[in-house]
């Protein structure tokens, strides 16, 4: 028998967030119990201006601080880049790679994720890796041969379910208040995990599978219910303590 999955929930502040927002921090730290923190692991993917002063925040194994992203190389002329060392060093445990916002915004392909995960996995942090459709792919028909090219492209060989978590997040749901029914969710998820054993065998059985796109605490419960469904990574939802431990109040 297959040990279960310990879901995860990262919270994504994205380009939001200053030091004034450690306030929001405590208000979480202080409502995460033990014992939710035993069942579930949460993260929080500050601006990269606050790793290290979350991470100080953050004792035992109540919540780990992730980041938002990092160059594929170790060092180097790479003018306001951040290497994954940089982002280990200053106390991340994670970084999301491969945001439909990064791969829109800055051009990211499959391949240049694919690098990012692997100089994550070098720099000792868990790649949170991203795919999704968009909204003309879902309505073409495209949803699932979209996401397994993505995840072919993006997810690294030797990926592990330990060195890797992915979020399936349809751009079409992100930041709009938009979510895909209960069914449609089952549907990717089961394809992707399908997918992902057939490639990865036993660690792509027992990896993560997060839903991302307008997670909240009125929908948390049903979709962190769907088969294969590991957890959530929560955008807008996250800037809240309150908003935040609701969507938790699902485990
Ligand atoms: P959202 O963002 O929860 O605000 O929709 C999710 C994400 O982009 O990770």
């Amino acid at each position: 028998m297959s040990t279960p999955i310990k879901p995860m929930v990262a919270g994504n502040w994205k380009m939001n967030g200053l030091k004034a927002g450690q306030a929001e921090l405590h208000k979480m730290l202080a409502g995460i119990s033990d014992d939710l923190a035993d069942c579930v692991d949460v993260m929080i993917c500050p601006p990269a201006t606050l790793i290290a002063s979350f991470s100080e925040k953050v004792t035992g194994n109540v919540m780990a601080i992730g980041a938002q992203d990092c160059h594929a190389a170790a060092s180097g002329a790479h003018t306001g880049d951040l290497s994954a060392g940089m982002i280990a060093d200053a106390g991340a445990k994670a970084v999301i790679v491969g945001h439909s916002e990064r791969r829109t915004d800055h051009g990211e392909t499959d391949a240049d994720v694919n690098a990012k995960a692997q100089a994550a996995w070098s720099a000792g942090l868990v790649a949170i890796i991203c795919v999704g459709e968009t909204e003309a792919e879902r309505k073409a028909g495209e949803a699932v041969a979209v996401v397994e090219r993505q995840l072919a492209g993006s997810v690294p060989d030797g990926a592990t379910a330990q060195n890797t978590v992915i979020a399936y997040e349809p751009v079409w749901a992100i930041g709009t208040g938009l979510t895909p029914t209960a069914g449609d969710v089952a549907e990717m998820h089961e394809a992707m995990r399908v997918d992902l054993a057939k490639r990865l065998g036993a660690e792509g059985s027992a990896m993560r599978l997060l839903y991302g796109g307008s997670v909240k605490p009125g929908n948390a419960a049903e979709l962190m219910a769907v088969d294969n469904v590991d957890g959530a990574l929560v955008g807008g939802g996250s800037l809240k303590a309150d908003d935040f431990l609701g969507i938790l109040a699902a485990y």
